[in-house]
């Protein structure tokens, strides 16, 4: 098992090599060479098995002896070691919960396990790692929290002031520890033009791993495909139909690895918010990327969906393949709102904006299934606004005004920021 790029320009690694690399230097996406068939223990003995022994099992052959298997072990149960439900809305559609996690998204799974290979293997190196995110609110705070208090590793956070939501904010800057987080007088842009050279930094990266632990890494990606097995294991339906709200396309690509490797997966509905470019390969054959649209779905506003390459590389670029067990749909913001209202008024569920273009997508089509539930209602000031009642917060998240804020203002300068990072060498 190595790893190759999608570009094809990029020479192989193992999976450690590419966890530290993030991205192959020709900018395509690391893919493994080649998709292990699930054990048997996980085909026929899923029910009988923990959560963190399925993902151990899973994920194993991926990392094919780059971390020890105990060690691996150790990883899984603590990545998987959050409430997973699946909750039955009406008597077509249940609901994976993806977000008792800290930050309260489906990416907490992702970066928690991430965060912890990569303090393993940058542990065996003789640089130190530290990981730079700018954030919008969302993304960081999956990764700044996955990183909490993993040795070897320091984490730089930059936000902009005054941008995020005060949930968001409570979860960025209550960490401490090895989280340093930076509130910057400017934009989420502002916050990324300081982030993008510090990571290209020639000067730092002769002392210092410096990596942005970014989405499209193989251990933020790879480990995605827990769930599906979980949801599998919890279904009553052998073959399950599994609908994704899907944005930059990893979700989706992970399910689809799994049913690749063998576990059973009836069909896989793609819903997208008003950013339709991969729909509109399904219906058309032709991938034309459009302008960003902001939706009530902001965390799927995505154009040019990054991990769609891994899903064409699963299917050799064929189209009348993947639509076999693939089908995508639109979900506009109309149909959003109207779904979430109607849904809470029926059976009394409160779905997030995403949650709700997954719901709907699959009620379109006619099937009984799954939808993945990708973050907590709470986490959206529209929810409120649109259903009139404020959705319930969960106690972890409230207990979190109680905590000390800790954070750095800093102007927007990229010296200044580049004097903090020199610190932390
Ligand atoms: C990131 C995100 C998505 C989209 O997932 P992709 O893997 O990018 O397709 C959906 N919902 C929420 C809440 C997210 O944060």
């Amino acid at each position: 098992m190595y790893y190759f790029s999608t570009n094809k320009r990029s020479p192989h690694v193992g999976f450690a090599q590419a966890v530290l690399n993030g991205q192959p230097a020709d900018r395509g996406l690391y893919f493994p060479s080649q998709i292990p068939h699930i054990s048997r223990n996980l085909a026929t003995g899923l029910k009988k098995l923990s959560n963190a022994e399925i993902a151990f099992e899973v994920i194993r052959p991926y990392v094919n002896g780059d971390i020890a298997d105990d060690d691996l072990l150790e990883i899984c149960a603590e990545t998987v070691d959050l409430e997973i439900p699946l909750i039955t809305i009406d008597e077509k559609i249940t609901a994976l919960e993806l977000f008792h996690g800290p930050t309260l998204a489906f990416k907490d799974i992702g970066a928690r396990f991430m965060s912890r290979c990569l303090g393993r293997v940058s542990r065996r190196q003789s640089r130190k790692t530290i990981v730079i995110a700018a954030t919008s609110g969302d993304t960081g705070g999956a990764v700044a929290a996955g990183f909490h208090n993993v040795d070897g590793v320091e984490v730089i956070i930059l936000y902009p002031k005054g941008r995020v939501s005060r949930i968001q904010e409570l979860q960025l800057t209550t960490l401490g520890g090895n989280v340093t987080t930076l509130e910057l007088h400017g934009t989420f842009d502002d916050c990324q033009a300081i982030a993008k050279p510090l990571l290209a930094d020639d000067t730092l990266s002769t002392q210092v791993h410096l990596t942005s632990a970014n989405s499209i890494n193989v251990a933020r990606w790879l480990p995605q495909q827990f769930y599906y097995f979980f949801a599998v294991k919890m279904s009553e339906d052998k073959d399950p139909t599994i609908c994704v709200p899907s944005g930059n396309f990893g979700n989706l690509a992970a399910g689809i690895l799994a049913e690749r490797a063998g576990l059973r997966i009836g069909h896989f509905i793609a819903a997208s918010n008003a950013n339709d470019v991969v729909p509109r390969w399904f219906e058309s054959g032709q991938y034309q990327p459009r302008d960003t649209i902001e939706t009530l779905s902001n965390a799927m506003d995505v154009a040019a969906p990054s991990n769609f390459v891994r899903i064409l590389e699963m299917f050799g670029g064929d189209r009348k393949e993947l639509k076999k067990i693939v089908s995508a749909d639109r979900v506009s913001d109309e149909e959003t709102a109207a779904t979430m209202i109607e849904v809470y008024e029926r059976t009394g569920y409160v779905l997030d904006p995403h949650g709700a273009v997954a719901y709907k997508a699959l009620n379109d089509s006619g099937r009984k299934g799954i939808i993945l539930e990708t973050a907590h209602p709470c986490k959206f000031d529209s929810v409120g606004e649109i259903l009139g009642v404020e959705p319930d917060v969960p106690v972890s998240v409230r207990d979190l005004g109680s905590n000390k804020k800790v954070s750095i203002e800093v102007p927007n300068d990229h010296h200044l920021v580049r004097e903090i990072v020199m610190q932390k060498i």
